[in-house]
């Protein structure tokens, strides 16, 4: 089924976001991942896309396995940054006969020796291009990523939305937004995305706080804000790793059962392949998912 589709339904999607082992060795790992995330009966999962290498061919074989063996909608990540137009579209080609029917547009972040390199000239520039090459190549749903918090490289936040317009208009169905902990910013996101006329829906993405290690890496990454409360939790536990992952857990609950009281189009999780944690914030939002979407955790 096309998310753009199960979207359209008018009630918000819970899904999940899984990435794929780095060689095709530990490739199993995943599946026993899949087996456990299964029973929380997400709407859809994506698997990300990595920069090179076996990663990107086991995108496209686990997203189509997600699909035909466990029954669940997948959705495959692409970035363009550092592919040909070629090799781009053979990596289409396999997508459509993996029966795979949903894609995540990317640029994909920028690998440090290619913007060093003066003479790189990348054939995709931007997501906006890879689009209309998914477009062309096939019925795809097709998600665009997006950024509450402006995208790290963008010059100013104004230039950002106007790309993200350009983005939608190229033909992105939906957005997955960037990791956020603060939910006033995506409500006021949402704001400015009606001011300048997307309108196209956006899922917002949580990613559970389990670890120290994990929110310096985030902040470098994304630069995101961290409020007065998710600092407390951090400054309290910062030495005591199972309180940490606990609160980190009611944190996540806390910010997801908001955005479904608020009248969010989906959530998706960043499970960092955690089945045990996503199980746990699934089990706490089990009510109030009931009562606002569609497919109920049978238990
Ligand atoms: P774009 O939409 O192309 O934007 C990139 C920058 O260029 C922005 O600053 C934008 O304002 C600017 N821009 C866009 N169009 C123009 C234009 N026409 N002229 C001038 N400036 C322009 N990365 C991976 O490698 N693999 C993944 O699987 C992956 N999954 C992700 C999933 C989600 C939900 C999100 C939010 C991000 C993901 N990323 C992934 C990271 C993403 O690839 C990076 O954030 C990347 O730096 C930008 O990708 P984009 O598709 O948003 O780029």
């Amino acid at each position: 089924m096309k998310i753009r589709d199960m979207i359209s339904k008018g009630e918000p999607t819970v899904s999940f976001e899984i990435f794929p082992p780095k060689s095709s060795y530990s490739l199993e790992t995943v599946f026993d991942t899949l087996g456990e995330l299964k029973d929380l009966h997400p709407d859809f999962i994506s698997v990300t896309y990595g920069a090179g290498g076996t990663a990107q061919s086991n995108t496209v074989e686990i997203a189509s396995r997600i699909k035909k063996d466990f029954g669940i909608e997948s959705i495959a990540h692409l970035t363009g940054c550092t592919s040909t137009k070629e090799g781009m579209k053979r990596t289409l080609a396999s997508i459509k006969d993996s029966g795979i029917e949903n894609i995540l547009a990317l640029r994909g972040d920028i690998p440090q020796e290619k913007l060093a390199d003066k003479n790189w000239n990348p054939e995709y520039r931007y997501a906006s291009e890879l689009i209309d090459d998914i477009k062309a190549a096939g019925d795809f749903s097709i998600g665009a990523a997006c950024y509450p918090e402006g995208h790290v490289d963008s010059i100013n936040k104004v230039d950002d939305l106007k790309n993200l317009k350009r983005k939608m208009d190229h033909g992105a169905d939906f957005m997955i937004t960037q990791l956020f902990y603060d939910n006033d910013l995506f409500y006021q996101f949402k704001e400015k995305l009606d001011l300048v006329g997307i309108e196209q829906p956006v899922i917002a993405g949580i990613l559970p706080v389990l670890n120290i290690k994990q929110v310096k890496r985030i902040q470098e990454i994304s630069g995101c804000n961290l409020p007065p409360k998710f600092l407390r939790i951090l400054e309290r536990y910062e030495h005591d790793p199972a309180s940490l992952q606990e609160a980190g857990i009611a944190y996540a609950v806390d910010q997801i059962i908001d955005l479904l009281s608020s009248g969010v189009d989906g959530v998706h999780i960043y499970t960092m392949n955690k089945p045990d944690a996503t199980r746990r914030i699934m089990e706490n939002i089990s009510c109030v998912r009931k009562a606002v979407c569609r497919k109920e955790p049978q238990r």
